[in-house]
């Protein structure tokens, strides 16, 4: 009889980078991937994202998979005490217990691949992100394309005015870019550096554009 070898290794995965890049259609293919080696999956994602389906992540692309919509992350530790593989679709919209389960998880030997957006729309660290980015065995930071100027994007820039930091949406409220192209709204400028003179100019109708 072929011996089952018995690993109890687990480890943390985290996929992340901004809109459009492509999170949640890596999540998906490392997902399927494991289904199609027969291993025990549980997929999860946060109450708030209703986009697309309830009982499905979607990607942009519309490569899916069936998941469980949960209220917080305890209840990800419950529902997966079975499973070899856990996989968490949008993180940054879980609270920072989702750090502690993702270890307890990882402890307890299972694989726990997490996607998540790394930057709000106004370019400043998604909670609990970087926290879980810090206790991940491996990370991979996802580039879209600048919608302006074609480069590498890393940032999500939101085209309507919003006090919110979550307003869920895709193609017609955000967009990637790029560093330069990328603008933070006032408010966010407040936060991250003293208040810009200019930056009540900036209006979603009037996005930056490089200068020729
Ligand atoms: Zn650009």
């Amino acid at each position: 009889m072929v011996p089952i070898i018995q690993r109890n290794v687990g480890w943390i995965e985290v996929i992340c980078g901004c809109m459009f890049s492509g999170k949640s259609e890596e999540l998906i293919r490392r997902l399927k991937r494991a289904l199609i080696g027969r291993q025990k999956v549980s997929i999860f994602k946060p109450k708030i994202d209703n986009r697309y389906s309830k009982d499905h992540i979607v990607s942009h692309s519309e490569l899916k998979i069936h998941s469980e919509v949960v209220e917080n992350a305890r209840e990800i530790l419950e529902r997966s005490l079975e499973s070899q593989v856990v996989g968490i679709d949008e993180a940054q919209f879980f609270d920072n217990d989702l750090v502690e389960v993702c270890q307890k998880l990882a402890n307890m030997g299972k694989r726990v691949i997490v996607a998540g957006l790394d930057m709000d729309y106004r370019g400043i660290p998604f909670d609990p992100m970087p926290q879980l980015l810090a206790v991940a065995e491996y990370i991979y930071k996802l580039q879209a394309i600048c919608v302006i100027c074609g480069n590498p994007a890393t940032f999500t820039y939101r085209t309507i005015e919003d006090p919110n930091r979550v307003v869920v949406g895709a193609n017609n409220i955000y967009e990637a870019r790029c560093r330069n192209c990328f603008q933070a709204p006032p408010e966010g400028r407040k936060e991250k550096q003293a208040p810009a003179a200019q930056a009540e100019k900036v209006t979603p109708e009037t996005p930056p554009v490089e200068e020729s």
